[in-house]
Protein backbone atom coordinates (compact mmCIF):
# COMPACT_ATOMS: atom_id res chain seq x y z
CA UNK A 1 0.00 0.00 0.00
CA UNK A 2 3.01 2.43 -0.79
CA UNK A 3 2.33 6.02 -2.51
CA UNK A 4 3.19 5.17 -6.37
CA UNK A 5 -0.85 4.44 -6.56
CA UNK A 6 -0.53 1.84 -9.07
CA UNK A 7 -3.59 1.11 -7.72
CA UNK A 8 -6.67 4.19 -5.85
CA UNK A 9 -6.61 3.56 -2.14
CA UNK A 10 -9.78 3.90 -0.36
CA UNK A 11 -10.05 3.96 3.41
CA UNK A 12 -13.72 2.41 4.52
CA UNK A 13 -15.10 3.15 8.01
CA UNK A 14 -17.68 1.49 10.10
CA UNK A 15 -18.99 2.59 12.99
CA UNK A 16 -22.68 1.02 15.38
CA UNK A 17 -20.52 -2.63 14.54
CA UNK A 18 -17.52 -1.69 16.40
CA UNK A 19 -19.94 -1.35 19.61
CA UNK A 20 -21.09 -5.20 19.49
CA UNK A 21 -18.84 -6.82 21.93
CA UNK A 22 -18.09 -10.52 21.32
CA UNK A 23 -19.54 -10.46 18.12
CA UNK A 24 -17.47 -7.98 16.64
CA UNK A 25 -15.02 -10.21 14.82
CA UNK A 26 -18.00 -11.75 13.04
CA UNK A 27 -19.65 -8.50 12.22
CA UNK A 28 -15.96 -7.76 10.81
CA UNK A 29 -15.74 -10.82 8.37
CA UNK A 30 -19.14 -10.39 7.48
CA UNK A 31 -18.44 -6.87 6.23
CA UNK A 32 -15.37 -7.87 4.54
CA UNK A 33 -16.91 -10.09 2.65
CA UNK A 34 -19.71 -8.06 1.54
CA UNK A 35 -17.20 -5.48 0.44
CA UNK A 36 -15.93 -7.93 -1.92
CA UNK A 37 -19.15 -9.39 -2.84
CA UNK A 38 -19.84 -5.76 -3.61
CA UNK A 39 -16.84 -4.94 -5.60
CA UNK A 40 -17.37 -7.83 -8.21
CA UNK A 41 -15.90 -7.53 -11.63
CA UNK A 42 -14.03 -4.44 -10.53
CA UNK A 43 -10.53 -6.14 -10.39
CA UNK A 44 -8.26 -7.22 -9.86
CA UNK A 45 -9.12 -5.25 -6.65
CA UNK A 46 -7.68 -6.07 -2.34
CA UNK A 47 -9.32 -5.82 0.56
CA UNK A 48 -7.20 -5.55 3.59
CA UNK A 49 -8.43 -5.19 7.25
CA UNK A 50 -6.61 -2.63 9.69
CA UNK A 51 -8.14 -2.47 13.14
CA UNK A 52 -11.09 -0.34 12.30
CA UNK A 53 -10.73 0.34 8.82
CA UNK A 54 -10.55 -1.63 5.86
CA UNK A 55 -8.78 -0.29 2.72
CA UNK A 56 -9.72 -0.82 -0.39
CA UNK A 57 -6.93 -1.55 -3.48
CA UNK A 58 -8.69 -0.80 -6.58
CA UNK A 59 -7.79 0.04 -10.21
CA UNK A 60 -7.80 3.46 -10.49
CA UNK A 61 -10.44 3.61 -13.64
CA UNK A 62 -12.98 1.69 -11.22
CA UNK A 63 -12.17 4.35 -8.31
CA UNK A 64 -15.49 6.24 -8.97
CA UNK A 65 -17.25 2.73 -9.46
CA UNK A 66 -16.08 1.49 -6.15
CA UNK A 67 -16.95 4.36 -4.20
CA UNK A 68 -20.32 4.35 -5.49
CA UNK A 69 -20.86 0.78 -4.66
CA UNK A 70 -19.65 1.09 -0.71
CA UNK A 71 -22.32 3.50 -0.78
CA UNK A 72 -24.15 0.97 -0.72
CA UNK A 73 -23.15 -1.53 1.98
CA UNK A 74 -24.67 -1.51 5.01
CA UNK A 75 -22.41 -1.25 7.80
CA UNK A 76 -20.03 1.18 6.18
CA UNK A 77 -20.48 5.23 7.86
CA UNK A 78 -17.80 6.60 5.28
CA UNK A 79 -15.31 5.93 2.85
CA UNK A 80 -12.26 8.54 1.73
CA UNK A 81 -10.02 8.29 -1.23
CA UNK A 82 -6.41 8.51 0.81
CA UNK A 83 -3.07 9.22 -0.22
CA UNK A 84 -0.15 6.82 1.76
CA UNK A 85 2.96 8.52 2.90
CA UNK A 86 5.56 6.49 5.10
CA UNK A 87 5.93 7.83 8.73
CA UNK A 88 8.52 10.65 8.22
CA UNK A 89 7.53 13.83 8.62
CA UNK A 90 8.96 15.26 5.33
CA UNK A 91 7.26 12.89 3.51
CA UNK A 92 4.08 13.06 5.14
CA UNK A 93 4.15 16.92 4.16
CA UNK A 94 5.42 16.10 0.67
CA UNK A 95 1.79 14.26 0.41
CA UNK A 96 -0.24 16.78 2.31
CA UNK A 97 1.02 19.63 -0.23
CA UNK A 98 0.16 17.24 -3.39
CA UNK A 99 -3.52 16.80 -1.58
CA UNK A 100 -3.86 20.81 -1.16
CA UNK A 101 -2.60 21.59 -4.29
CA UNK A 102 -5.69 19.34 -5.84
CA UNK A 103 -7.68 21.39 -4.08
CA UNK A 104 -6.15 24.65 -4.50
CA UNK A 105 -8.74 27.27 -6.27
CA UNK A 106 -6.69 30.37 -5.76
CA UNK A 107 -4.92 33.19 -3.70
CA UNK A 108 -6.68 33.25 -0.13
CA UNK A 109 -7.74 29.61 0.03
CA UNK A 110 -8.01 28.34 3.35
CA UNK A 111 -7.16 24.83 4.84
CA UNK A 112 -6.82 23.22 8.44
CA UNK A 113 -4.52 20.23 9.00
CA UNK A 114 -5.74 17.79 11.42
CA UNK A 115 -3.78 14.82 12.11
CA UNK A 116 -5.12 11.44 14.24
CA UNK A 117 -2.03 9.75 15.90
CA UNK A 118 -3.20 5.64 16.46
CA UNK A 119 0.17 4.62 16.28
CA UNK A 120 1.42 5.84 19.77
CA UNK A 121 5.17 4.79 18.75
CA UNK A 122 5.29 8.08 16.54
CA UNK A 123 7.35 11.05 17.69
CA UNK A 124 4.81 13.50 17.04
CA UNK A 125 1.72 13.77 18.65
CA UNK A 126 -1.15 14.99 17.14
CA UNK A 127 -1.19 18.93 17.53
CA UNK A 128 2.48 18.75 16.88
CA UNK A 129 1.78 17.27 13.77
CA UNK A 130 -1.11 19.76 12.55
CA UNK A 131 1.29 22.16 13.56
CA UNK A 132 4.59 20.88 11.59
CA UNK A 133 2.81 19.97 8.00
CA UNK A 134 0.52 23.33 8.67
CA UNK A 135 3.41 25.38 8.70
CA UNK A 136 5.11 23.41 5.94
CA UNK A 137 2.34 24.00 3.48
CA UNK A 138 1.82 27.68 4.34
CA UNK A 139 5.69 27.84 3.35
CA UNK A 140 5.79 25.72 0.16
CA UNK A 141 4.53 28.53 -2.69
CA UNK A 142 0.94 28.13 -2.56
CA UNK A 143 -1.10 31.32 -1.41
CA UNK A 144 -2.82 29.92 1.35
CA UNK A 145 -4.04 30.23 4.79
CA UNK A 146 -5.00 28.46 7.83
CA UNK A 147 -8.75 28.38 9.06
CA UNK A 148 -9.40 26.31 11.72
CA UNK A 149 -13.20 27.10 12.34
CA UNK A 150 -13.85 27.40 8.56
CA UNK A 151 -11.73 26.14 5.93
CA UNK A 152 -12.24 25.63 2.69
CA UNK A 153 -10.23 21.64 2.84
CA UNK A 154 -9.15 19.62 5.38
CA UNK A 155 -6.18 17.66 5.20
CA UNK A 156 -6.47 14.96 7.69
CA UNK A 157 -3.47 12.94 8.32
CA UNK A 158 -3.58 9.40 9.98
CA UNK A 159 -0.71 8.60 11.48
CA UNK A 160 -1.23 4.13 11.77
CA UNK A 161 1.08 1.17 12.34
CA UNK A 162 2.72 1.12 9.23
CA UNK A 163 2.12 4.16 7.27
CA UNK A 164 0.41 7.76 7.03
CA UNK A 165 -2.81 8.00 5.69
CA UNK A 166 -4.13 11.41 3.94
CA UNK A 167 -7.26 12.75 2.63
CA UNK A 168 -9.42 15.61 2.10
CA UNK A 169 -12.81 14.11 1.03
CA UNK A 170 -15.32 11.42 2.98
CA UNK A 171 -18.59 10.41 1.86
CA UNK A 172 -21.03 8.79 4.03
CA UNK A 173 -21.76 5.21 3.53
CA UNK A 174 -24.97 3.73 4.52
CA UNK A 175 -24.84 2.99 8.34
CA UNK A 176 -26.74 -0.06 9.67
CA UNK A 177 -25.40 -3.23 10.15
CA UNK A 178 -23.57 -5.80 7.51
CA UNK A 179 -26.01 -7.25 5.68
CA UNK A 180 -26.10 -11.14 6.84
CA UNK A 181 -25.54 -10.51 10.90
CA UNK A 182 -28.59 -10.61 12.10
CA UNK A 183 -30.46 -13.13 10.51
CA UNK A 184 -32.35 -14.20 7.01
CA UNK A 185 -36.10 -13.31 6.15
CA UNK A 186 -37.92 -13.77 3.40
CA UNK A 187 -39.33 -10.57 1.94
CA UNK A 188 -42.70 -10.33 -0.04
CA UNK A 189 -42.28 -8.11 -2.70
CA UNK A 190 -44.71 -6.83 -4.97
CA UNK A 191 -44.27 -4.45 -7.83
CA UNK A 192 -45.04 -1.93 -5.79
CA UNK A 193 -44.05 1.28 -3.88
CA UNK A 194 -43.50 0.03 -0.35
CA UNK A 195 -42.56 -3.48 -0.34
CA UNK A 196 -39.28 -2.73 -1.88
CA UNK A 197 -38.61 0.49 0.47
CA UNK A 198 -39.44 -2.52 3.41
CA UNK A 199 -36.57 -5.25 2.22
CA UNK A 200 -34.26 -1.88 2.23
CA UNK A 201 -35.05 -1.44 5.60
CA UNK A 202 -34.72 -5.08 6.45
CA UNK A 203 -31.50 -5.19 5.12
CA UNK A 204 -30.08 -2.03 6.79
CA UNK A 205 -30.13 -4.01 10.10
CA UNK A 206 -28.50 -6.66 8.73
CA UNK A 207 -31.26 -9.28 7.90
CA UNK A 208 -30.57 -11.56 4.25
CA UNK A 209 -33.05 -11.85 2.32
CA UNK A 210 -35.15 -13.69 -0.30
CA UNK A 211 -37.88 -12.33 -2.32
CA UNK A 212 -41.53 -13.77 -3.07
CA UNK A 213 -43.50 -12.49 -5.72
CA UNK A 214 -47.01 -14.15 -6.46
CA UNK A 215 -47.65 -13.70 -9.98
CA UNK A 216 -50.93 -14.45 -11.97
CA UNK A 217 -50.12 -15.24 -15.54
CA UNK A 218 -51.98 -14.88 -17.66
CA UNK A 219 -53.76 -12.04 -16.23
CA UNK A 220 -50.05 -10.42 -15.25
CA UNK A 221 -47.74 -10.36 -18.15
CA UNK A 222 -43.94 -10.11 -18.47
CA UNK A 223 -43.82 -6.96 -17.51
CA UNK A 224 -45.25 -7.24 -14.14
CA UNK A 225 -42.12 -9.98 -13.55
CA UNK A 226 -39.74 -7.88 -15.57
CA UNK A 227 -40.67 -4.93 -12.64
CA UNK A 228 -39.90 -7.31 -9.83
CA UNK A 229 -36.55 -8.84 -10.98
CA UNK A 230 -35.38 -5.04 -11.54
CA UNK A 231 -36.47 -4.12 -8.19
CA UNK A 232 -34.31 -6.99 -7.10
CA UNK A 233 -31.80 -5.93 -8.68
CA UNK A 234 -31.81 -2.71 -7.21
CA UNK A 235 -32.05 -4.39 -3.75
CA UNK A 236 -29.12 -6.32 -4.48
CA UNK A 237 -26.41 -3.46 -4.66
CA UNK A 238 -27.23 -2.81 -1.01
CA UNK A 239 -27.71 -6.67 0.53
CA UNK A 240 -25.61 -9.16 -2.28
CA UNK A 241 -27.64 -11.83 -4.53
CA UNK A 242 -31.08 -12.03 -3.91
CA UNK A 243 -32.97 -15.52 -4.36
CA UNK A 244 -35.81 -14.30 -5.50
CA UNK A 245 -38.86 -17.21 -5.36
CA UNK A 246 -41.67 -16.97 -8.44
CA UNK A 247 -45.22 -18.23 -7.05
CA UNK A 248 -48.16 -18.49 -9.27
CA UNK A 249 -51.31 -17.07 -7.55
CA UNK A 250 -53.57 -16.95 -10.01
CA UNK A 251 -55.88 -20.28 -9.79
CA UNK A 252 -55.89 -19.95 -6.62
CA UNK A 253 -57.54 -16.00 -6.51
CA UNK A 254 -59.90 -17.28 -9.06
CA UNK A 255 -61.02 -20.07 -7.19
CA UNK A 256 -61.56 -17.65 -4.35
CA UNK A 257 -63.36 -15.40 -6.40
CA UNK A 258 -65.89 -17.97 -7.59
CA UNK A 259 -66.44 -19.43 -4.47
CA UNK A 260 -66.14 -16.69 -1.78
CA UNK A 261 -67.81 -13.17 -0.48
CA UNK A 262 -66.49 -10.93 -2.50
CA UNK A 263 -65.73 -8.24 0.06
CA UNK A 264 -63.31 -10.30 1.56
CA UNK A 265 -61.53 -11.85 -1.20
CA UNK A 266 -58.46 -9.48 -0.39
CA UNK A 267 -58.26 -10.49 2.89
CA UNK A 268 -58.54 -14.18 1.93
CA UNK A 269 -55.92 -13.98 -0.56
CA UNK A 270 -53.59 -12.28 1.84
CA UNK A 271 -54.07 -14.99 4.03
CA UNK A 272 -53.50 -17.72 1.32
CA UNK A 273 -50.27 -15.79 0.55
CA UNK A 274 -49.00 -15.62 3.91
CA UNK A 275 -49.40 -19.44 4.45
CA UNK A 276 -47.46 -20.30 1.26
CA UNK A 277 -44.69 -17.33 2.31
CA UNK A 278 -44.41 -19.37 5.71
CA UNK A 279 -44.20 -22.87 4.08
CA UNK A 280 -41.48 -21.34 1.66
CA UNK A 281 -39.96 -19.74 4.64
CA UNK A 282 -39.44 -22.57 6.80
CA UNK A 283 -38.33 -24.73 3.89
CA UNK A 284 -35.71 -22.40 2.99
CA UNK A 285 -34.54 -21.66 6.79
CA UNK A 286 -35.29 -18.01 6.95
CA UNK A 287 -36.95 -17.21 9.92
CA UNK A 288 -38.82 -14.40 9.53
CA UNK A 289 -41.39 -12.83 7.11
CA UNK A 290 -41.23 -8.78 5.67
CA UNK A 291 -43.95 -7.05 4.32
CA UNK A 292 -44.45 -3.37 3.00
CA UNK A 293 -47.56 -2.93 4.97
CA UNK A 294 -48.21 0.75 6.48
CA UNK A 295 -51.20 0.80 9.00
CA UNK A 296 -54.14 2.28 7.50
CA UNK A 297 -52.60 3.13 4.18
CA UNK A 298 -55.72 0.96 2.17
CA UNK A 299 -58.64 -0.75 3.65
CA UNK A 300 -56.49 -4.55 3.43
CA UNK A 301 -53.75 -3.11 5.99
CA UNK A 302 -56.47 -1.90 9.04
CA UNK A 303 -55.49 -3.30 12.56
CA UNK A 304 -57.99 -6.17 12.07
CA UNK A 305 -56.74 -7.50 8.46
CA UNK A 306 -53.61 -7.30 9.85
CA UNK A 307 -54.44 -9.49 12.83
CA UNK A 308 -56.39 -11.86 10.83
CA UNK A 309 -53.52 -12.17 8.54
CA UNK A 310 -51.41 -12.50 11.14
CA UNK A 311 -52.86 -15.21 12.55
CA UNK A 312 -52.63 -18.09 9.82
CA UNK A 313 -48.90 -17.96 10.30
CA UNK A 314 -46.52 -19.08 13.78
CA UNK A 315 -43.41 -17.22 12.31
CA UNK A 316 -42.89 -13.18 12.89
CA UNK A 317 -43.87 -10.71 10.50
CA UNK A 318 -41.78 -7.67 10.19
CA UNK A 319 -43.63 -4.59 8.90
CA UNK A 320 -40.51 -1.79 9.34
CA UNK A 321 -42.94 1.13 7.03
CA UNK A 322 -46.24 0.06 9.71
CA UNK A 323 -45.65 4.02 10.80
CA UNK A 324 -44.62 5.50 7.97
CA UNK A 325 -46.95 7.83 5.52
CA UNK A 326 -47.00 7.34 2.05
CA UNK A 327 -45.10 10.07 1.40
CA UNK A 328 -42.48 9.24 3.35
CA UNK A 329 -42.54 5.95 1.60
CA UNK A 330 -42.00 7.64 -1.59
CA UNK A 331 -39.20 9.92 -0.76
CA UNK A 332 -37.29 6.57 0.54
CA UNK A 333 -37.93 4.89 -2.33
CA UNK A 334 -36.33 7.91 -4.69
CA UNK A 335 -33.21 8.13 -2.29
CA UNK A 336 -32.53 3.51 -2.74
CA UNK A 337 -33.01 4.06 -6.32
CA UNK A 338 -36.40 2.01 -6.37
CA UNK A 339 -39.28 4.71 -6.96
CA UNK A 340 -39.17 4.81 -10.77
CA UNK A 341 -39.12 0.93 -11.30
CA UNK A 342 -42.28 0.66 -9.14
CA UNK A 343 -44.01 3.43 -10.92
CA UNK A 344 -44.25 1.45 -14.24
CA UNK A 345 -47.91 0.76 -14.96
CA UNK A 346 -48.31 -3.34 -14.83
CA UNK A 347 -50.65 -4.95 -12.93
CA UNK A 348 -50.14 -6.75 -9.65
CA UNK A 349 -52.00 -9.85 -9.00
CA UNK A 350 -53.60 -8.41 -6.32
CA UNK A 351 -54.94 -4.95 -8.30
CA UNK A 352 -56.33 -7.46 -10.50
CA UNK A 353 -59.51 -8.63 -8.45
CA UNK A 354 -59.73 -5.95 -5.82
CA UNK A 355 -63.45 -5.45 -5.11
CA UNK A 356 -64.93 -1.88 -4.37
CA UNK A 357 -66.07 -2.43 -1.00
CA UNK A 358 -63.17 -4.66 1.24
CA UNK A 359 -63.95 -5.45 4.63
CA UNK A 360 -61.87 -3.47 6.72
CA UNK A 361 -63.28 -5.46 10.31
CA UNK A 362 -62.78 -9.11 9.23
CA UNK A 363 -64.27 -11.64 11.21
CA UNK A 364 -62.46 -14.46 11.95
CA UNK A 365 -64.79 -17.27 11.62
CA UNK A 366 -65.91 -16.22 8.81
CA UNK A 367 -62.95 -16.29 6.79
CA UNK A 368 -62.09 -19.92 8.12
CA UNK A 369 -66.32 -20.92 6.77
CA UNK A 370 -65.33 -19.25 3.33
CA UNK A 371 -62.06 -20.94 3.09
CA UNK A 372 -63.15 -24.10 3.92
CA UNK A 373 -65.10 -24.16 0.91
CA UNK A 374 -62.02 -24.49 -0.74
CA UNK A 375 -59.11 -27.36 -0.90
CA UNK A 376 -57.06 -24.23 0.32
CA UNK A 377 -53.47 -26.36 1.43
CA UNK A 378 -53.45 -28.55 -1.38
CA UNK A 379 -54.17 -25.29 -3.78
CA UNK A 380 -51.48 -23.94 -1.69
CA UNK A 381 -49.09 -26.89 -1.99
CA UNK A 382 -49.78 -27.06 -5.58
CA UNK A 383 -48.84 -23.31 -6.07
CA UNK A 384 -45.19 -24.10 -4.23
CA UNK A 385 -44.50 -26.84 -6.29
CA UNK A 386 -44.79 -24.67 -9.45
CA UNK A 387 -42.32 -22.37 -7.67
CA UNK A 388 -39.59 -20.35 -10.22
CA UNK A 389 -36.54 -19.70 -8.31
CA UNK A 390 -33.99 -17.15 -9.27
CA UNK A 391 -30.74 -15.71 -8.10
CA UNK A 392 -30.47 -11.95 -8.54
CA UNK A 393 -27.73 -9.04 -8.96
CA UNK A 394 -25.02 -11.45 -9.23
CA UNK A 395 -22.75 -11.20 -11.78
CA UNK A 396 -23.95 -14.23 -13.60
CA UNK A 397 -27.56 -14.37 -12.71
CA UNK A 398 -29.28 -17.94 -12.87
CA UNK A 399 -32.67 -19.56 -13.12
CA UNK A 400 -33.89 -22.93 -11.94
P1 LIG B 1 -46.70 -2.46 -2.22
O1 LIG B 1 -46.49 -1.04 -2.61
O2 LIG B 1 -45.53 -3.06 -1.53
O3 LIG B 1 -47.25 -3.28 -3.35
P2 LIG B 1 -49.33 -1.92 -1.30
O4 LIG B 1 -49.47 -0.62 -0.62
O5 LIG B 1 -49.73 -2.00 -2.74
O6 LIG B 1 -47.83 -2.42 -1.12
P3 LIG B 1 -50.83 -4.32 -0.78
O7 LIG B 1 -51.06 -4.56 -2.20
O8 LIG B 1 -51.96 -4.43 0.18
O9 LIG B 1 -50.19 -2.92 -0.44
O10 LIG B 1 -49.70 -5.30 -0.28
C1 LIG B 1 -49.23 -5.25 1.02
C2 LIG B 1 -47.96 -6.08 1.11
O11 LIG B 1 -48.21 -7.44 0.72
C3 LIG B 1 -46.90 -5.60 0.13
O12 LIG B 1 -46.15 -4.55 0.66
C4 LIG B 1 -46.09 -6.85 -0.04
O13 LIG B 1 -45.20 -7.06 1.03
C5 LIG B 1 -47.15 -7.93 -0.03
N1 LIG B 1 -47.63 -8.20 -1.42
C6 LIG B 1 -48.64 -7.65 -2.09
N2 LIG B 1 -48.73 -8.15 -3.33
C7 LIG B 1 -47.74 -9.06 -3.45
C8 LIG B 1 -47.29 -9.93 -4.49
N3 LIG B 1 -47.88 -9.95 -5.69
N4 LIG B 1 -46.26 -10.73 -4.26
C9 LIG B 1 -45.64 -10.73 -3.05
N5 LIG B 1 -46.01 -9.93 -2.04
C10 LIG B 1 -47.04 -9.11 -2.23
MG1 LIG C 1 -49.21 -3.47 -4.05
Amino acid sequence: MRGEQVQSLLMVRYGEIALKGKNRPFFEKKLGHNIKEALGGLGPFNVAFQRGRYFVQVPPQHTYAAMQRLQKVFGIVSLSPVQTAPLELEAICQQAYLLLQEQYTGPGFTFKVAARRANKRFPFTSPEINRRVGEALLADGLETKVDLHHPQVVINIEIREKEAYLFSRSLPGPGGLPVGVTGRGLLLLSGGIDSPVAGWFALKRGVQLEALHFHSPPFTGEGAVNKVLELCRILAAYGGEIILHLVPFAEIQQKLRRSCPEAMLITLMRRAMFRIAEKLARKRGLGVIYTGESLGQVASQTLENLTVTNAVVSLPVLRPLIGFDKAEITAQAQKIGTYAVSIRPFDDCCTLFVPPHPVTRPHAAALEAAEKKLPLPALQEEALEKIETRVMGSAQETYF
